[in-house]
């Protein structure tokens, strides 16, 4: 097998990986199917973990956008944006790069 992938074993939930035929661990015996249902959860997991990577990614975003608005809105509004508010049109540009992240990795499948 020249494609080894890293899992966890089902029984001790030590990391193991595919090259193995029981785990070194506790030597509980490992099927190609024990394997291959084992390395299918570890990729849910990792899926779930790059979802709430995106989530973060988006509140982050949402919040930066926001602070960016109602600092520098005024300013704009009233034709007075001074140097310093144009750092905050920044802001305005990093959450919406942020949340832009987050809703491509959502949206993501697979
Ligand atoms: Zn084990």
């Amino acid at each position: 097998m020249s494609d080894i992938k890293v899992f966890k074993c089902p029984n001790c939930t030590q990391y193991i990986n595919t090259s193995l035929t029981e785990c070194k661990f506790c030597k509980t015996p490992l099927s190609n199917e024990t394997k291959q249902k084992a390395i299918e959860s570890e990729n849910e997991n990792t899926k779930l973990y790059r979802r709430n990577m995106s989530k973060k990614h988006l509140l982050i975003g949402i919040g930066v956008f926001t602070i960016g608005i109602v600092i520098s809105l005024p300013g704009l509004l009233g034709g007075t944006l001074t140097n310093g508010g144009f750092i905050f049109i920044g802001l305005i540009l990093v959450g919406l790069g942020e949340i832009g992240n987050g809703l491509f990795g959502l949206m993501e499948r697979d």
